[in-house]
């Protein structure tokens, strides 16, 4: 077993579960259980928390192989964009199901996702279904060069749709779902947007979770209009300290860097995806010297084209090599990023994120007895180096079976990929893509 808890702790031994609680782990865990149980077998296996992915969009899941090969502003304003404009309930419904689906089987129980501007609703419901642990938010944007107009909404129309959603859904589904305020970066949003994000989510004790320093062309634009950088700015307004979650600063300077640190402002690193649209790498290892809590994340199906969380964490490790040294971002510290310290990032440090007695049951059993990943000696090296999704054969969250035996228990996923291929040539369609 590896817990994932700040000692690192491997351990031989069960993972008792009463409700949705862990009461016991060790070799007499068991024993602290009375009555009829269920037992999940986990031998062969690596028994661990579920992955924490900290940067998804699961509304353009069902955009998959729709904008491939372009750079970031014009990934956005020729295929993006006007594909989220062209969504409609049953398209979100689809898309948010395909993503949610993958994630699970692939070992995923908790996201921090951002939807698009107008019907988040339907994401809300799918992940209610889905069984995921996610705080999830519409995007937010108010301005903006190329914005279609299904995507431009006023800031006060924002701000009270925002409002709306979190009163809907915060505390749904047993607790597992929350609402985060997602202004979708500085080049789509007014000043007054920003700022009434970041009151918005200090008001209701929420996360704020905005897109930054994740390409050159994007960050000279900010310089341009605003004549500073990207994170001064965002400090300036107020997205700063331990709720303010950045996805990419794959441009951070070193001061900034430091100035992150002690603000206590996190980072998403997103390797996959800033490869793709040629963003760059960003510097994990110096991030995390500097004192920064680096999370990790697909980003969105369109950039990357996976959400699988072990080939997140596998480039993570590999790009740092390569960036930083070879004895950078060693196994262990991977696979923190994308457990506990992801939950630290969503403010759930006491609730997920390690198997420890008192958290929450979100369990994944993982093979590590397959040719491509034996003999695993050590463990950790296994789940980061040699693991792949496929690998992922049971997943607890809430002390609830989601996934068993590699088959997901809480949509069809066969049903799901079939209205992704029906819907997905619609929405592209629609967009005047198709
Ligand atoms: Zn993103």
């Amino acid at each position: 077993m590896v817990t994932c808890d700040p000692q690192h702790t491997v351990l031989m031994g069960d993972v008792a579960v009463r409700g949705a609680s862990i009461v016991a782990i060790g070799p007499d865990a068991d024993a602290s259980l009375s009555g009829p149980r269920h037992i999940i077998d986990a031998s062969g296996c690596v028994v661990m928390p579920g992955l924490v992915q900290t940067h998804i969009h699961l509304v353009q899941t069902l955009f998959r192989g729709l904008a491939d090969d372009v750079p970031l502003l014009a990934w956005l304003r020729r295929f993006i964009w006007p594909l989220e404009a062209a969504h409609d309930e049953s398209s979100l419904r689809a898309s948010a199901e395909l993503g949610a689906a993958e994630l699970l089987l692939g070992g995923t129980t908790t996201i921090l996702d951002m939807g698009t501007v107008h019907g988040h609703d339907a994401v809300f419901d799918a992940l209610a279904r889905s069984g995921l642990r996610a705080l999830s938010g519409k995007a937010m944007m108010d301005t903006g060069d190329g914005v279609p107009k299904g995507l431009r909404e006023t800031t006060r129309d924002s701000l009270g749709e925002s409002e709306r959603l979190s009163k809907a859904w915060s505390g749904a589904a047993d607790g597992r779902l929350g609402y985060a305020y997602c202004p979708r970066f500085i080049l789509s949003c007014m000043e007054a947007l920003l700022r009434g994000c970041a009151e918005a989510a200090a008001d209701k004790g929420t996360v704020v979770h905005t897109h930054a320093a994740e390409q050159a062309e994007e960050r000279q634009a900010v310089r341009e209009l605003l004549g500073d950088d990207d994170v001064a700015v965002l400090a300036r307004l107020g997205i700063t300290g331990e709720r303010a979650v950045l996805a990419h600063g794959v441009q951070l300077t070193s001061e900034e860097m430091r100035q992150l640190a002690a603000a206590k402002t996190r980072v998403v690193h997103c390797p996959s995806s800033n490869l793709k649209l040629g963003s760059g790498i960003a510097q994990v290892q110096a991030l995390r010297d500097a004192g920064v809590v680096v999370g990790i994340g697909a980003d969105g199906a369109p950039c990357n084209n996976n959400l699988d969380g072990w080939l997140e964490m596998r480039l993570a490790a590999l790009l740092a090599k390569f960036r930083s040294g070879t004895s950078s971002l060693p196994a262990r510290a991977v696979l923190q990023m994308a457990t506990l310290d992801g939950a630290r990032i969503m403010g759930m440090a006491g609730t997920i994120g390690s198997l420890e007695v008192g958290k929450r049951a979100d369990i994944v059993v993982v093979r590590v007895d397959g040719v491509h990943a034996a003999p695993a000696i050590d463990p950790v090296s296994a789940l980061v180096y040699a693991a792949k999704a496929g690998d992922v054969r049971h997943v607890v969250i809430d002390g609830r079976p989601v996934v068993r035996d590699g088959e997901l228990l809480t949509l069809d996923a066969a049903r799901v990929a079939a209205l992704a291929r029906e819907e997905a040539p619609r929405v592209a369609r629609r967009a005047g893509l198709g």
